[in-house]
């Protein structure tokens, strides 16, 4: 068993030095520099090859024949193989480098493909309740249910009305007013297809909690207008995000002038003196014996979100 071990690793060990060599080899002639000079130089073509150029080509010669011998096809096939049995992120990145190197891509050829433009760009999570989005219909019985909910008593959710009325028809667009105790009013316009009755948000527009400012206006303070800022960035990645996504989005809010940062564990920016107003979702694995609450969306300051 151990003696078949250590004749794999020889053999392994030789492939690899065939490798190495054949690598040097290139590096050494400089494959790359000799046929720009050629291009770069087209009387030189029809001259008689200088000294250094022609040694450069028996070099290339060289190298050819040592291409095919058979313990460098051998370690290329190896390496062929075990690049294929090998699904890591490190094999597609040398992948990705080694194609960048080939082919230089000229201004027709198409875009260069990227992995990373098929992932989703959306900052928001994909939860269970994306699947089933708020119709206009089960608003009401929505907002009655968040209303008794003990876990964020300190939030309360209307259906806002530019005047009091008694109408209780819910319009379209339909502005519903969240908010938390002493720290913030957020005005959330929703409009619906007729047809689907599916609650789509345009906007979120968030106040301190004594300012009475209409929902399309601003408001005076820096704190509420990064956090209006912020959110509309958020919809920007997700315009189709389900309304009961927007509520746990604002739900975590409660904390704002209380919670740190997560990346520099201040509670006030240290540019602006403003809280973390950014809320990062990061998918936390912890089971049912942990008894913590949902911290899913983390508190960030926006100047702090690269990190
Ligand atoms: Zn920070």
């Amino acid at each position: 068993m151990a003696l078949e071990t250590s004749t794999v690793l020889v053999a392994l060990e030789e492939k690899l030095q065939s490798l190495r060599d054949l690598h040097n080899r290139l590096q050494a002639i400089h494959v790359g520099s000799t046929f720009s000079s050629l291009l770069r130089q087209p009387s030189a073509i029809g001259l008689t090859f200088n000294e250094p150029l022609e040694r450069k080509v028996e070099s290339l010669k060289e190298v050819g024949a040592f291409l095919k011998s058979e313990k460098v096809q051998d370690a290329l096939k190896a390496a062929g193989e075990s690049e294929k049995a090998d699904k890591s992120e490190l094999t597609m990145s040398w992948r990705r480098e080694n194609r960048k190197r080939r082919r230089a891509p000229s201004p027709e050829s198409p875009q260069p493909y990227h992995s990373f433009q098929t992932k989703s760009t959306s900052l928001f999570p994909l939860l269970e309740n994306e699947s089933t989005p708020l119709k206009v219909d089960d608003l009401a019985l929505y907002i009655r249910e968040f209303n008794l909910n003990p876990d964020h008593s300190q939030c309360k959710l209307h259906i806002w009305s530019p005047v009091r009325s008694g109408n209780k028809k819910i319009g379209n667009p339909a502005v519903i007013r969240f908010s938390i105790r002493d720290v913030l009013t957020a005005y959330v316009t929703t409009s619906h297809d007729p047809d689907t009755r599916v609650l789509v948000v345009e906007t979120v527009t968030a106040f301190g909690p004594r300012e009475k400012k209409s929902p399309h206006s601003q408001s005076e303070y820096m704190v509420y207008q990064k956090l209006s800022q912020q959110i509309a960035r958020m919809l920007q990645s997700h315009p189709m995000v389900c309304f009961q996504t927007i509520v746990g989005l604002l739900v975590s809010y409660e904390g704002l002038f209380t919670q740190q940062c997560t990346t520099c564990q201040r509670v006030l920016s240290a540019e602006g003196h403003v809280p973390p107003v950014a809320r990062l979702w990061i998918e936390c694995s912890s089971g049912p014996e942990v008894g913590k609450e949902d911290v899913n969306w983390q508190p960030r300051h926006v100047t702090c979100l690269q990190s």
